[in-house]
């Protein structure tokens, strides 16, 4: 079976809606859930404050803010599965900036991304310098 992202219906709305309100910066944050194998199977997500000096067009998690949104989805018995983030101007494809900075070694990366108006859904898992697309189910 390939790696997949698990995403409840719940969960994909309440993404898009974060996105939508965010917006034109960028929005991200941590999946919490569990991981059976290679289906990764998301439970909650935890928003953390972008402090990039140009959030409109990258995203870098606030690190005070990460580090308590992780101990918090362990205490609601979690485990961090992904990091997710919008593209509020492009498609949920990873950016030459994503790639370059590659920071979540083997985490799935959930992009909400805008193609015309309507937000979208993509994952990813990047491994080195390539990003290898996830099935979202
Ligand atoms: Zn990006």
């Amino acid at each position: 079976m390939p790696l997949a992202l698990s995403l409840p219906s719940t969960l994909r709305r309440a993404l898009q809606a974060e996105a939508q309100r965010g917006a034109p910066n960028e929005v991200c944050g941590l999946l919490g859930g569990v991981q059976r194998g290679p289906l990764f199977q998301a439970a909650c997500y935890m928003p953390v404050p972008n402090c990039a000096a140009t959030p409109q067009m990258r995203f870098a998690m606030q690190p005070e803010a990460m580090v308590a949104a992780i101990l918090a989805l362990q205490r609601a018995g979690y485990a961090l599965i992904g990091v997710y983030h919008s593209h509020p101007h492009s498609a949920p494809v990873p950016s030459a900036v994503d790639i370059a900075e590659g920071a979540w070694q083997a985490t799935p990366y959930l992009i909400i991304g805008y193609a015309a108006t309507q937000p979208r859904l993509a994952a990813w898992l990047i491994e080195g310098r390539s990003f290898t697309h996830l099935a979202l189910i």
